[in-house]
């Protein structure tokens, strides 16, 4: 599969959509999932493009996982969540739906399942009080 370099995340990239951030440096970026699985969900990518995990260039991953951890810490500690679910799916059989490569953070609490994958847009008001805390919490 060809990079589309006008999939939503690029866009986001080059700031042509907004998009609510939440950590950004050199390498990779940080913002809300807009359709959350879970109370705080968040997604992180790098800005150097492959469709996914398996056409990336390996000299990402430790920018990615380096920021995947800060991030997956932050919005546990901003959730009071008792987990954190990462997530990553490559090609549309496996579920993906925006192909530029993305992992998922899910805070989790004890028995409260995930909600439907790309199911339902949250209400900015909520995204945005949820951002604001895990912005918080990565300042820490
Ligand atoms: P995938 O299905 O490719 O693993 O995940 C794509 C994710 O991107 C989904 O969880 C979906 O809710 C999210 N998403 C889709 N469009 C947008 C958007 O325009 N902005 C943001 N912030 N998230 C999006």
């Amino acid at each position: 599969m060809t990079y589309d370099t006008n999939n939503i995340f690029a866009k986001i990239l080059r700031g042509e959509i907004p998009c609510e951030k939440l950590y950004e440096d050199e390498h990779t970026l940080a913002f809300m999932d807009i359709m959350p699985q879970a109370e705080g969900h968040c997604l992180v990518i790098p800005k150097k493009p492959s469709t996914g995990l398996l056409d990336a260039d390996p000299i990402v991953f430790a920018s990615l996982f380096s920021t995947v951890q800060k991030v997956a810490r932050a919005a546990k500690a901003a959730m009071q969540a008792d987990g954190v679910t990462v997530m990553q799916f490559n090609g549309a059989a496996a579920g993906q739906t925006v192909f530029h490569l993305h992992v998922h953070i899910l805070p989790r609490k004890d028995g409260i399942a995930l909600k439907a994958h790309s199911g339902q847009m949250e209400k900015s008001e909520i995204i945005k009080a949820n951002a604001e805390k895990i912005r918080a919490a990565l300042t820490i």
